[in-house]
């Protein structure tokens, strides 16, 4: 066995510590290694432990005096055996604190009861097509979680070995703690508060009552979401200790790219390619928006590079909450082979727009426009 840590030292308060002053240390270090907030941690489990070790001699005037001069043989010798085996004991023992560091249910609610944890929450990822976002979808998931382990209905007790009442308390699930005058209620250490005890543990869960099973759940997804919006799905989480709620499940949303529209917010960006001739002579064009084609008026003379936009054309938000407008960048297209025909026309062209700008020719025009 290790040596003893020094009490005072555990609780970092000098010798001459008052009552209140042990209480405040106490009070500060069960919080920090409390097993709510240190599942599964062993080492935590023993700081508490040892804290409470501590709290429970120098709290108590004739062991501390016992302490103070002869150490930790000195109670030993004078028939103490001070130590929790289990965190139950704890738990019983300095409910009252319990109860006064976890804002208390009412008195009665014995500190024990704070075991009943809740479920992890679980995150999940899911890919969504840019479509699917738009318009919203039913997704089925499969969950890696918690849940009450299937052989034993999460009993944690072997099928045919049934539950035994619980014998420390009757199967009432508290136990009556006396504490001087003071009599208080604790949730039963033995058993948790559950007024059973198992015959035989479950040998799919070792009696835990719960198990990592993959879950397989359908997912509504609304229409209007976008990329990296969560959606939280309540219970769906790991499932609590025996009495605690279960915790959530997070969705994490990836909606993939679609090839034609782009989306900030609920706008929707888009390029559409439009011909030399209906750039200088304006044109009507069948426009895809995320809802289906629309007509966009394309003016007499608009430059490449135009962005015109369709008002109220772009997505729809979560619960019909506003609607975003779709932007079309207009590009025109140089075609890279001409027919011999179209070659004809446009050196006609070409032409007919020299003679316009003079015997210099369009860039000379431009230079000189600009002083270059
Ligand atoms: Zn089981
Ligand atoms: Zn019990």
């Amino acid at each position: 066995m290790e040596a003893k840590r020094d009490y005072y030292e555990v609780l970092g308060v000098p010798k001459e510590a008052d009552k209140a002053a042990l209480k405040k240390a106490y009070r500060k270090l069960a919080l920090q290694y409390h097993p709510d907030r240190n599942p599964d941690d062993a080492d935590a489990e023993a700081k508490f432990k040892e804290a409470s070790e501590a709290y429970e001699v120098l709290s108590d005037d004739q062991k501390r005096a016992t302490y103070d001069r002869y150490g930790h043989e000195g109670l030993r010798g004078a028939g103490y055996n001070p130590g929790f085996q289990d965190m139950g004991d704890v738990f019983t023992h300095f409910g009252d604190i319990f109860d006064e560091l976890f804002g208390g249910g009412g008195r009665g609610r014995g500190g024990g009861q704070r075991r009943a944890a809740r479920g992890a929450d679980l995150e999940y990822g899911l890919r969504l097509e840019f479509m699917e976002a738009i318009e919203g979808s039913k997704k089925e998931i499969e969950v890696t979680r918690h849940k009450h382990c299937e052989p034993c209905g999460g009993s944690g007790a072997e099928p045919g070995s049934p539950p035994q009442t619980c014998p420390t308390c009757n199967g009432v699930g508290e136990v009556i703690q006396q504490q001087l005058f003071l009599r208080f209620r604790a949730t039963c250490p033995a058993c948790q508060g559950r007024g059973k005890t198992i015959g035989t543990p479950c040998r799919a869960c070792a009696g835990r009552g719960r198990a990592r099973t993959r879950d397989k759940l359908t997912v509504q997804i609304p229409a209007g979401v976008d990329n990296g919006n969560q959606l939280r799905i309540p219970g769906k989480g790991d499932i609590g200790s025996p009495g605690g709620p279960s915790g959530d499940l997070y969705v994490t949303l990836h909606v993939q790219p679609h090839d034609f529209f782009k989306r900030e917010g609920l706008d929707i960006f888009c390029t559409v390619p439009i011909g030399y001739p209906q750039a200088c002579l304006g044109t009507e064009m069948e426009i895809p928006t995320v809802y289906g084609e629309e007509t966009l008026e394309v003016p007499r003379g608009t430059p490449s590079g135009k962005v015109m936009t369709l008002r109220g054309k772009g997505v729809k938000g979560i619960n019909g909450r506003g609607q975003g407008d779709q932007h079309i960048q207009v590009v025109v297209e140089v075609p890279k082979k001409l027919s011999p025909r179209e070659e004809e026309l446009i050196r006609e062209l070409a032409t007919l727009q020299e003679g316009k700008v003079g015997e210099k020719g369009f860039w000379k025009q431009f230079r000189e426009n600009l002083g270059l």
